[in-house]
């Protein structure tokens, strides 16, 4: 056994063996594999092992095209071929026309992403199906690519391949412990001795968190039991000439599959179960849990009515284990929060279709720091402290629950809410707050005119679509009050703090003291990594002279993790988050101004706090921080308030308010007002797979200041040209938004990709935002865009078409 090595991979499941091959497909090949037992022990070796092409985003459906390009690659190869049934096709079942609509919606997606999948009726899916019935039937989704392969195979042609790269298997080696040094570097222990390496990588399946414990992390994964039974041979099947597709039934919740010339049912009961909630016995290996089909009786059922023939069938095995979840259902790839040269591949419910194309996601980050793909989806910083065992268990509850029903735009199901609250979480919601989920904070979405309000899910414009345009033509004409919590604050101090700041933003960095300004940070390849407000504060009884760093709520463990990364050991630099300390009330419109007067001291006029100031104060008896930054396009205020000081500077706004008559407002209307005003959103429109000149950012990149982040690779990109461009587009239609994801297109040809769309109800204009081929990005060129099968005119509009001159934030 080596004793050093550049990186060590924990597990010998699906994601362990696929990074492993995919390392040394990258180029490393001092790369190692440490398994406590025999490779696939855990549970990939039960797997039902279905192959699907489908995903929720563009990403998910690239990586998922990667798995199944190379398992057909190695299926052929001809020194060790594996059984893989590539291409048997795979129809999701509708019984609704909503859930149609979002196929349509899926399947325009995934055609960005050169992946066909049809949207079929329900006679259509009878005859590709010969045993299923139409009754209560719409139709389905068929995916042409899915299949199912050999888990066992399929490992060990991926740990063959690694190895003959160079890379090397420990089998029957239990990590026992991990120790990081003060170079970052680790020494993995193992019963059979220790190895030292650069990187370490937990891909541990169900005992992450032991192998998390050994390292001090506690990943928000949670196991629950899941059980497929096999039959005996179906004369029907037999018989067809053909293999039967897949099925997956978000009517009855079970999937099904041939094999051998019977089925493979596997069920999503209601009536499920967490598993290894308090520990797991060390010796279940190779194991399973123990059967309990009556916990399925009710799915069963379900699936006899579809399949009649299923009823004939005798059952032979029965296979119950244990299956991993996170909070949102997509696993974590990516650097493992907190840690340095640490890095995981878990919460893989769908590992074997999927483990392929995180593999390579998780080495091209391993190697090169970022992947193909903006991989966010799957980043493990995406939840933050909120993230624990117990509520992942809840998530996974109700996902599981849920497993092939979708969720809808603005759809956040309730289970494990609320999670962050501020001290205004339970007044706004007395106000008749409809509360959305941002990182796990309860942020308003809109107020409920009664309170049984509720609305639809749909991909379509809703009931909510009238109330938003009241509060925005509220915060358009007089002023309104909303709650923006769990915005991510860095507290930047000491005196190299503006030379650091130079080095990580591309552009010009606002230094003088009472200023605001918005920048943007390039990761090494000149991509947009991160955009944030900056703005300084000089000394006073509250604190040094220090800069605010703040950026979107999702952020937080992301923005501070790239930061402190490029903090050099001699600059006299400190960072510490204020998120959890300040939440910020928005006070925007044309009589904001008057509210403020009202009930804080000062001057507050246009010449003594312009736009883009930041001036400490009192909002009544709450010490504040105000800035003059707007998000509406309306003359606004951001005022930072500390959470014991909220409600009281809560009460002293409503005062000042009320005789003008402000409302609340929520985040759909905040939508709607800043796609009017162009300002994008980070992981919608600002991600890594472009640069900020592709993003329309030009005013923001100063490559002449001096060098900074990404620098070097961006000026190298500069005379490539752009390969796409952001562009505002206008969407010919009123029945509802542009979806991120929707395919814009030319004839047969996709152009472009919609990242974000919203109703603007100032302007009356239905608004995207997207990135299109270059030579398509001039004001009036013309596409049509494939929302949720509707083909419908689009055309690029000037950017920020509600005042574009500025003049109502400035007036
Ligand atoms: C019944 C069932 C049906 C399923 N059907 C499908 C399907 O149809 N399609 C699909 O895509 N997915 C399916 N899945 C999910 C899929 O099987 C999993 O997502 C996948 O197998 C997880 O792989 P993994 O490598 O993450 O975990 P595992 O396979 O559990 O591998 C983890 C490995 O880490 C090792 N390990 C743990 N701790 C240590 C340590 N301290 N030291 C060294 N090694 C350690 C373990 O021994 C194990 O071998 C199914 C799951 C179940 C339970």
């Amino acid at each position: 056994m080596k004793s050093r090595t550049k990186v060590v991979v924990i597990g010998g499941g699906i994601a362990g063996c696929s990074t492993l091959y995919h390392l040394t497909q990258e180029g490393w090949s001092d790369v190692v594999l440490v398994e406590r037992n025999e490779l696939t022990s855990g549970t990939t070796w039960h797997s039902a092992a279905q192959v699907t092409n489908f995903g929720m985003n563009q990403t998910m459906v690239g990586l998922k095209s990667h798995s199944i390009g190379l398992y057909k690659e190695l299926a052929e190869d001809p020194d060790y071929p594996i059984n893989y049934h590539h291409g048997d096709g795979g129809i999701r079942l509708a019984n609704t026309e909503a859930q149609m609509q979002g196929y349509r919606h899926f399947a325009s997606m995934a055609r960005g992403m050169d992946v066909q999948f049809e949207v079929i009726d329900a006679e259509e899916c009878a005859r590709r199906h010969p045993l299923i019935s139409t009754e209560n039937l719409i139709g389905g989704l068929w995916d042409p690519m899915d299949g199912d392969i050999d888990p066992a195979q399929l490992c060990q042609a991926l740990a063959r391949r690694a190895r003959k790269a160079g890379a090397e298997v420990y089998r029957n080696t239990p990590v026992v412990g991990l120790k990081q040094h003060a170079d970052d570097t680790w020494t993995v222990q193992t019963e059979q001795g220790d190895i030292d390496c650069d990187i370490v990588v937990n891909a541990g399946g169900y005992r992450v968190n032991e192998v998390g414990a050994m390292m001090g992390v506690h990943h928000p994964v949670a196991s629950m039991e899941h059980q497929y039974f096999l039959t005996e041979e179906i004369p029907a099947i037999r018989d067809a000439g053909h293999r039967m597709p897949l099925l997956r039934c978000p009517i009855s919740d079970y999937y099904c599959r041939q094999e051998k010339n019977g089925l493979l049912l596997g069920f999503y009961e209601q009536d499920c179960k967490t598993w290894g909630m308090d520990g797991i016995d060390p010796n279940f290996v190779n194991a399973l849990c123990p059967d309990d089909l009556d916990r399925v009786t009710g799915v069963l059922e379900g699936a006899f009515a579809r399949m009649p023939a299923l009823m004939e069938a005798g059952v032979h095995t029965v296979v119950n284990g244990p299956i991993t979840y996170t909070i949102d259902g997509a696993p974590l790839v990516g650097p493992i929060p907190g840690k340095r040269n640490a890095f995981c591949i878990i919460g893989l419910r769908a590992g074997l279709g999927e483990g392929g194309g995180h593999g390579w996601l998780l080495a091209q980050q391993i190697v090169h720091g970022e992947a193909c793909y903006d991989t966010w989806c799957l980043d493990p910083r995406r939840f933050t402290g909120h993230a624990n065992v117990e509520l992942t268990a809840l998530k996974a509850i109700e996902d599981y629950q849920n497993e092939f029903r979708f969720h809808f735009p603005h759809e956040h199901r309730p289970a494990g809410r609320p999670a962050k609250t501020t001290p205004l979480t339970p007044v706004l919601a007395a106000e008749g707050a409809e509360f959305t989920v941002v990182n796990g904070w309860e942020r308003v979405d809109y107020i409920k005119p009664a309170p049984d309000f509720a609305h639809t899910h749909s991909f379509d414009f809703d009931e909510t679509f009238d109330l938003v345009a009241a509060e925005v033509a509220n915060v358009q004409t007089n002023v309104g009050l909303a709650e923006v919590n769990g915005f991510n604050r860095i507290e930047i101090t000491g005196a190299d703090r503006h030379a650091f700041l130079d080095r990580m933003f591309c552009g010009s960095v606002i230094k003088r003291d009472g200023r605001v300004g918005l920048g943007y940070l390039l990761n090494h390849n000149g991509m947009i990594k991160a955009e944030a407000t900056l703005a300084n504060l000089p000394a006073s009884d509250r604190g040094p002279e220090r800069t605010w760093y703040g950026s979107a709520a999702a952020s937080e463990f992301h923005d501070m993790d790239w930061l402190t990364s490029h903090l050099r050991a001699d600059e006299d630099v400190h960072l510490r988050s204020l998120t959890h300390d300040q939440t910020i009330l928005i006070l925007a419109g044309p009589r904001a101004r008057d509210v403020l007067s009202a009930c804080a001291r000062g001057d507050w006029s246009a010449q003594a706090f312009p736009w883009l100031s930041v001036r400490e104060c009192f909002v009544g008896i709450a010490p504040a921080t105000v800035m003059g930054v707007s998000f509406s396009g309306e003359l606004a205020y951001e005022i930072h308030v500390p959470n014991a000081s909220l409600y009281a500077a809560y009460l002293a706004l409503r005062q000042a308010g009320e005789p003008l008559g402000m409302k609340l407002f929520g985040a759909r209307a905040v939508d709607s007002m800043r796609m009017e005003k162009s300002f994008l959103h980070w992981k919608s429109d600002l991600i890594t797979e472009f640069d900020p000149f592709e993003t329309g950012l030009d005013r923001f990149v100063k490559l002449d200041k001096g060098d900074f982040i990404g620098r070097t690779a961006l000026k190298a990109r500069q005379s490539d040209g752009l390969r796409k461009k952001l562009v505002v587009l206008q969407v010919h239609t009123s029945q509802g938004p542009a979806h991120p994801g929707g395919s814009l297109m030319r004839g047969d040809r996709v152009v472009g990709t919609v990242t974000s769309g919203e109703w603007g109800h100032r302007t009356g204009l239905n608004l995207a935002h997207g990135f299109v081929e270059s030579d398509l990005a001039e004001i009036g060129s013309e596409m049509v865009l494939d929302r949720c099968g509707e083909h419908v005119a689009v055309t690029v509009v000037p950017t920020s078409p509600y005042d574009p001159n500025l003049e109502r934030v400035r007036s």
